[in-house]
């Protein structure tokens, strides 16, 4: 697939709002700063697509993303969560839109989930694989900035990860991930290339 088409279609606050549930759609998901926007800017070749900003005015809406020619391939980026500056309320409520899109979304073939490699499965990321998990969806799971780290430790922190989600080897990927290095690039294009072409 040519991912450098992708190209903004629509923001949506909840569900109820999202397009037509017609397409087949992969959703990027993770903590605020995980690097979710280096990621997606880094695998569609486009420097400003997802916006790197931290202001949690943005990362709250479903950003929806066309992809080639029609808009019913699509990636969407969905509100990075744990944002330390708001209110718990607010947080509650943009887990609960995301919850519900990944709940409810007929045509979501695969998340993507960021993980910084140096702090990997968070108390949120493992509710995400527990949805993810209840309706068979499967996850790919990006460690993140694995240019901070030495190649042992990244690859000691990768095995470790491995390990604490064997359960869920079947639905379940892990790889290493650097949008600064663009590194491990191919490795999320096949995955992505798969679910589409389910
Ligand atoms: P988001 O909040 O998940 O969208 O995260 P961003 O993509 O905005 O990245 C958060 C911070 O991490 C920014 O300061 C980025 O420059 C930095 N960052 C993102 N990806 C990488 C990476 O691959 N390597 C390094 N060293 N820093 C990164």
């Amino acid at each position: 697939r040519n991912y450098q088409t992708a190209r903004f279609l629509i923001s949506a606050p909840k569900l109820a709002l999202c397009p037509p549930d017609d397409g087949i759609e992969i959703a990027f998901a993770g903590r605020s700063n995980a690097g979710k926007s280096s990621a997606i800017n880094a695998l569609t070749q486009q420097n400003a697509l997802a916006r790197t900003s931290k202001t949690p005015g943005r990362t709250q809406l479903i950003n929806f993303f066309g992809l080639e020619n029609g808009d019913t391939l699509r990636l969407v980026d969905l509100p990075g969560y744990g944002y330390a500056k708001v209110p718990e309320a607010m947080k509650k409520e943009w887990q609960s839109h995301l919850a519900d899109y990944l709940r409810r979304r007929s045509g979501l073939a695969g998340l993507i989930l960021l993980m910084d490699v140096r702090h990997p499965l968070s108390d949120f990321d493992i509710q995400l694989l527990e949805l993810a998990d209840a309706r068979e969806l499967p996850v790919h799971i990006l460690l993140t900035k694995a240019d901070k780290l030495k190649q042992g430790p990244a690859k000691a922190s990768l095995q470790q990860v491995k390990r604490q989600l064997a359960e869920w080897e079947d639905l379940v990927s892990v790889q290493l991930f650097s949008a600064l290095k663009r590194q491990g690039l191919d490795q999320t294009y096949a995955v992505m290339d798969r679910w589409l072409a389910a």
